[in-house]
């Protein structure tokens, strides 16, 4: 913040501190411009109005609880409440004004209109954000960029607009979406190396929910990798956090990840295990819709893997209700696929194909390449498993355009036309698809990953 004429002396400040002195007006203006004088004079009072002052600009209205205030900073926290009042006040309008601006204008936008460059602004972009997660994480990881050029520079400058805590967990946060932004996209190293940063800078905040927030982050980062091990332990932290903010919802969402990390480390058992545990604890109330959806879920596709189909039907019941009611094809396309292997799994053959052909279809409508040739991928097991070679190689033909679709990339097309032609040239047998549908698995979270020709 620019100073208006010269700082205030010492001396002076601690006059104003004690009481001895009523400040002049032209020091009064002078203090709520100058970010350095006004905190040299509020670290000169005693230590519980000092431990205070932030908590004071926080209070939404009314007199501040302290009573002797004295004069001279009474005056500084009634301006900085009006300005903080005024930049939340401005700021739906000014996010708007982003959002319609390209990357390269928000970026100059934010470095040169202080207005656009509040923590208020800051925090509608990270709210925006994960609604553009898998919409266009290109988009999100733009706004993130945006949110970083706002806060970084709070972190230094100790601004009284921002108490230095927020300042830093806001940025934490910030570097945290940047990070899932990269993940999403499949640019694991690079992704690490920003969660890595919003880890020391929550580390710094001592903000307990950021730091759940981005500990999460990192276990989902390491799953992609297959670092399991690492990604059990930042999950393991993430959930001790949550219960020390009691955040019974944020806490439930580790559990479910705590799951999905041991089944994909192949531990399906533990995934069954820890899933049952959180329904049974925690029940419907207690998580948000989505939350117990994927644990109910997920917990009947953990049930198929481990041998155990009619139990994974019974469970697909309830999903089914709840899911009946959604307007989400994409939703009940995840239901129906877990219910096809299960029916696949007790012998209905013929339903489990009828089922998987919806599923490659609803995919491939919704534009979802990749789970349309994963979805295809199961159903040629299916014939392959039946006897139904030829109806195997007409489906290969319908499946390679797929994996030459957009969305898919390059290891995941190559995998893939393996095994179509391999379909095609009846060569291919259940455990080849299945080694392919492993590695399409895998390397949807890391595009890195090269696939090799079982064999070779
Ligand atoms: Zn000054």
């Amino acid at each position: 913040m620019e100073t208006s004429n010269s700082h205030l002396e010492a001396q002076m400040l601690r006059w104003l501190a004690d009481g001895r002195f009523m400040a002049r007006p032209s020091q009064l203006n002078h203090l709520v411009v100058c970010d350095s004088c006004a905190g040299d004079l509020i670290q000169l009072f005693p230590d519980d109005i000092e431990g205070h002052v932030y908590d004071l600009l926080d209070e939404p209205d009314g007199p501040p609880p302290v009573a002797d205030l004295p004069s001279v900073l009474r005056h500084l926290l009634a301006t900085y409440r009006k300005w903080r009042e005024a930049q939340r006040g401005a700021a739906p309008a000014a996010f708007e004004t982003l959002l319609e601006l390209t990357q390269k204008e928000r970026l100059s936008a934010v470095r040169e209109e202080p207005s656009l460059a509040t923590l208020p602004v800051a925090e509608a972009l990270m709210e925006e954000i994960p609604r553009w997660w898998h919409r266009d994480p290109h988009h999100a990881g733009d706004l993130a960029e945006v949110a970083v050029a706002i806060l970084a520079p709070m972190e230094h400058a100790a601004p009284f607009l921002v108490p230095p805590s927020r300042a830093l967990e806001a940025l934490a946060h910030a570097w945290a979406l940047r990070g899932n932004a990269l993940r999403i996209q499949g640019e694991l190293a690079q992704a690490e190396k920003y969660l890595e940063h919003a880890g020391d800078l929550a580390d710094r905040s001592e903000g307990l929910k950021t730091r759940g927030r981005v500990a999460k982050l990192l276990a989902e980062l390491f799953r992609g990798q297959r670092r399991f091990e690492e990604a059990a332990e930042a999950c393991s932290e993430a959930e001790a956090l949550y219960t020390e903010t009691h955040d019974r919802q944020m806490w439930a969402r580790t559990r479910v990840l705590m799951a999905s990390i041991l089944g994909e480390s192949g531990d399906n058992e533990g995934a069954v295990a820890i899933l049952r545990g959180l329904l049974e604890a925690s029940g419907r109330k207690e998580m948000d819709e989505v939350t117990y959806l994927a644990a109910t879920q997920n917990l009947c596709h953990r049930l198929v893997q481990v041998g155990r189909p009619d139990e994974a039907l019974l469970g697909l019941k309830e999903v089914e209700v709840l899911t009946a009611a959604y307007d989400k094809p994409l939703t009940r396309c995840r239901v129906l696929w877990v219910r096809a292997l299960a029916l696949g799994d007790t012998g209905k053959q013929s339903e489990a194909e009828v089922l998987l052909r919806r599923v490659v279809e609803t995919f491939s409508d919704q534009k979802m390449p990749y789970d349309a040739a994963l979805a295809g991928l199961d159903l040629a097991t299916a014939y392959l498993r039946a006897g139904k070679s030829s109806q195997a190689k007409d489906l290969a033909q319908e499946l390679t355009p797929i994996f030459l679709r957009q969305g898919i990339h390059r290891e995941a097309t190559a995998a893939g036309l393996v095994a179509t032609q391999a379909l095609e040239r009846e060569t291919a047998t259940v455990a080849f698809l299945r080694d392919v549908i492993r590695f399409l698995q895998h390397a949807r979270r890391d595009p890195s990953l090269t696939y090799k020709i079982p064999g070779d």
